[in-house]
């Protein structure tokens, strides 16, 4: 999954670009910064890549969700359905607006279940939100003929799956915005950093503003802008963006070495019977940062999870795990907050003290998924594979 793995000179030389000129904030400076624009580089290279008309940099994927969000006019009030197994940080986002996170449950796609989504529909209801996880990407022609139907927003939280795409488009430039984190575990890595892509110039217009404390970027200098609106610093650096500008270069090159590993990684657990696997919308739009699949119980999966890691695999067992999936939030059920939550907000979420997703369970409770790596040579992948199997194999 993780672009550190292919660390090395590039990085080093767009890092070193910055660090000559001393200029390390994306905005001003022009004269002693010699032409040196990292940020709006990526921002370009990230257009280009995706086929999008606009990129925002921000400085994380969750300071992107926020932007986003705002942008597109998400507030308080405003309900914003999304998936029970996602990251806490697109549930904590939603609440950094003032809006109400909705939860609603996964199918076999580890995603929004659109059945589950129009269920979930109110008059409060402004948004839906899937978020493609561990590399792969929500049923979206489905979600989005629903938001159409309903005149929703459609935000694809895509901060897992850079690269990917659907039906040839890329991911997060499907619904209204997409975002993406370049956190240090993500495909490309700027560290830290994240981005929002949008065709609506209005969505970038406020992102970019909302971004770095209101500032429309017009004037002749920093100091001639004009602050049309608030908003926060939520600014990428020039460091930061250097790395990024260096990573997204050798993309084609990840995803190339993710899914062939992956292949071999898919193909030998295919000859468990037992074994199924993660539904994908669009095979091909895989971004393949990780293998995904089911076993057939509950306690089947915790032993084939508990086998993998004493083979010395990685496996991510997310029905145990506090940050991904809605069982284990107890912070967010208690509603323990530094500040208090709007007093509309606080109530909307009692009901996850005690509501109960056996949709969700059923699935994510024999789910497990294992990362694919890059820096793993062919005889590692064949070895990583038959190991897999010798574990899975060992439960059954
Ligand atoms: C990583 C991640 C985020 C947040 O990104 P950061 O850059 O770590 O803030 C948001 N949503 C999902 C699904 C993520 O995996």
């Amino acid at each position: 999954m993780p672009g550190y793995e292919l660390f090395g000179a590039e990085e080093r030389k767009e890092v070193n670009d910055v660090l000559e000129t001393g200029i390390m904030m994306r905005y001003g400076f022009d004269g002693p910064r010699k032409g040196i624009w990292k940020a709006k580089e990526l921002e370009q290279a990230i257009c280009d890549k995706l086929d999008v008309k606009y990129t925002q940099l921000t400085s994380s994927g969750t300071t992107a969700l926020s932007t986003a969000m705002a942008a597109l006019g998400i507030g308080a009030g405003d309900e914003i359905i999304m998936p029970t197994f996602t990251f806490v940080a697109s549930f904590e986002s939603v609440f950094s607006v003032g809006a109400t996170p909705v939860l609603v449950d996964v199918d076999d796609t580890l995603t929004l279940d659109p059945k589950a989504v129009e269920a979930a529909i109110t008059p409060q209801t402004k948004a839906v939100m899937p978020v493609h996880m561990c590399g792969s990407m929500a049923d979206l022609d489905a979600l989005k003929a629903i938001c159409d139907k309903h005149q929703l927003i459609l935000l694809e939280d895509a901060c897992q799956s850079f690269g990917g795409s659907y039906k040839g488009k890329a991911l997060g430039t499907i619904g209204h915005a997409g975002t993406f984190s370049f956190d240090f575990v993500k495909t490309i890595t700027c560290a830290e950093g994240g981005a929002i892509v949008t065709n609506d110039q209005d969505v970038y217009v406020k992102s970019d503003a909302y971004a770095d404390h209101g500032h429309d970027h017009l004037g002749v200098d920093r100091g001639a802008d004009q602050h049309p609106f608030m908003g926060y610093n939520y600014r990428i650096s020039e460091l930061h963006a250097a790395v990024g500008l260096a990573q997204i270069r050798k993309l084609d090159n990840i995803l190339s070495i993710l899914r062939n590993n992956k292949k071999i990684m898919k193909d030998a657990l295919a000859t468990v019977s037992e074994v199924t696997f993660r539904r994908l919308p669009d095979e091909a739009g895989d971004s393949a940062t990780h293998l995904s699949f089911f076993l057939p119980d509950e306690n089947t999966a915790r032993a084939a999870a508990a086998a993998m890691k004493a083979a010395g695999l990685a496996a991510f067992f997310w029905f145990d795990n506090n940050w991904h999936y809605i069982r284990q939030w107890d912070h967010f059920k208690q509603n323990a907050s530094l500040h208090a939550f709007p007093p509309g907000l606080k109530q909307a979420m009692e009901q996850y003290k005690t509501k109960q997703f056996p949709a969700s369970d059923a699935i994510i409770g024999r789910c497990i998924s294992t990362p694919v790596n890059l820096g793993w040579n062919q005889d590692e992948v064949k070895e990583k594979a038959e190991k897999l199997v010798k574990a899975v194999k060992s439960v059954l």
